[in-house]
């Protein structure tokens, strides 16, 4: 199963999505930053990896996209996908 994996690292993400819950159980939605917006901009970075809408990556990428974009965040606000 697709969802239950992280597109980028291929480990298991943990996602409530891929155990046919509601994605508002998902950790990914209780990390303090918003993942959804995270992950747009890595893959606007990363053009060649491909990420199904309904799919999470794992937390460990999560931080490390929150690591490597956060120091960024004023820019989040003219940023548009
Ligand atoms: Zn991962
Ligand atoms: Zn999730």
């Amino acid at each position: 199963m697709l969802e239950s994996h992280c597109p980028i690292c291929q480990q298991n993400n943990q996602c409530a999505m891929a155990y046919g819950q509601n994605i508002e159980n998902c950790w990914c939605m209780d990390t303090g930053f918003s993942a959804a917006q995270l992950i747009e901009q890595y893959l606007h970075q990363h053009p060649q990896i491909s990420v199904n809408k309904q799919q999470c990556v794992c937390r460990s990428c999560l931080d490390n996209m929150a690591a490597t974009q956060l120091p960024s965040q004023a820019c989040v606000h003219i940023y548009t996908p």
